[in-house]
């Protein structure tokens, strides 16, 4: 079983209230055994919420609040709901297809803190848990290279 993002699936979680729907996200999701996850959502934060970066080893945002909390709390949910689910379908967790660059979902590059849309190194909240445990991730920028290359998401 994959952990996939809504907003990669076209669920309106998104901070503005849109979503980040992904064809190759939504192919991959057709041939695999998949969960959804918001971990921001489930954390308590509403759709729409004010944009959020990760800066000092917490999450803050856009208008200053620190809403660390929330990201760590949803996370732990969204993991513990899809371990529950993994033993009820009888399957292990195999990965994540997670949004790229996002304070909760972003793997390997995230924005920088500064809201104006520079990249730096670093992962989500939500993807530290995840690779903590193991749990290999990867964002739809790695299945629209594959399918760019012709490889079958596997
Ligand atoms: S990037 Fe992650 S936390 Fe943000 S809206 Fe999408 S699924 Fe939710």
């Amino acid at each position: 079983m994959y952990l996939i993002s809504g907003c990669l699936l076209g669920q309106n979680c998104k901070y503005n209230g849109g979503n980040n729907a992904c064809e190759a996200v939504k192919g991959f999701a057709k041939m695999h055994s998949f969960f959804a996850v918001c971990p921001e959502t489930a954390g308590g934060l509403p759709v729409p919420r004010p944009p959020a970066e990760r800066r000092d080893g917490g999450v803050f945002d856009k208008d200053g609040r620190d809403v660390t909390y929330a990201f760590v709390r949803g996370s732990e949910i969204c993991l513990s709901e899809a371990l529950s689910e993994a033993k009820r379908r009888g399957e292990e967790i195999e990965g994540a297809v997670l949004k790229a660059r996002s304070p909760s979902c972003g793997c390997g590059s995230i924005y920088d803190g500064t809201f104006t849309g520079k990249i730096v190194s670093g992962n989500g909240i939500f993807v530290q848990m995840l690779l903590s445990k193991g749990i290999p991730v990867y964002t739809e920028d790695t299945l629209r290279q594959m399918d760019s290359i012709g490889l079958q998401c596997k």
